[in-house]
């Protein structure tokens, strides 16, 4: 992923499916990193853990340090927030798809 345009176009993905995985249930780093690797995403914890960071700095995840085995483990939830911006990309993204991938006009 060396390109910058690339790169850039990962980084929203990545944000985005962040979030839904956050909507579901609560996520934590090692977790999110090994989820974003089956779909094909090499990314380490310094690459995420700043797109965490900064999406809990700017109110769409909340998090919740949890104590598992031993460890402190930081775990993160959607806000109501987050959940209305998922809701508003979900929208962008179906039109998105539907053009670029289905090669139609998108619905209005
Ligand atoms: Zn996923």
């Amino acid at each position: 992923m060396s390109d910058p345009l690339l790169k850039h176009f990962y980084g929203g993905f990545i944000r985005l499916h962040v979030l839904y995985h956050a909507e579901k249930e609560p996520i934590f780093g090692l977790e999110m990193i090994e989820e974003l690797g089956r779909h094909g995403y090499r990314i380490g914890p310094g690459t995420l853990y700043p797109i965490l960071h900064q999406l809990e700095r700017d109110g769409y995840l909340k998090r919740t340090d949890k104590v598992v085995a031993g460890h402190r483990r930081k775990t993160y939830r959607a806000t109501a927030a987050g959940r209305r911006l998922l809701k508003d990309a979900k929208a962008k993204l179906r039109e998105l798809f539907t053009e670029v991938i289905e090669d139609r006009p998108p619905q209005r």
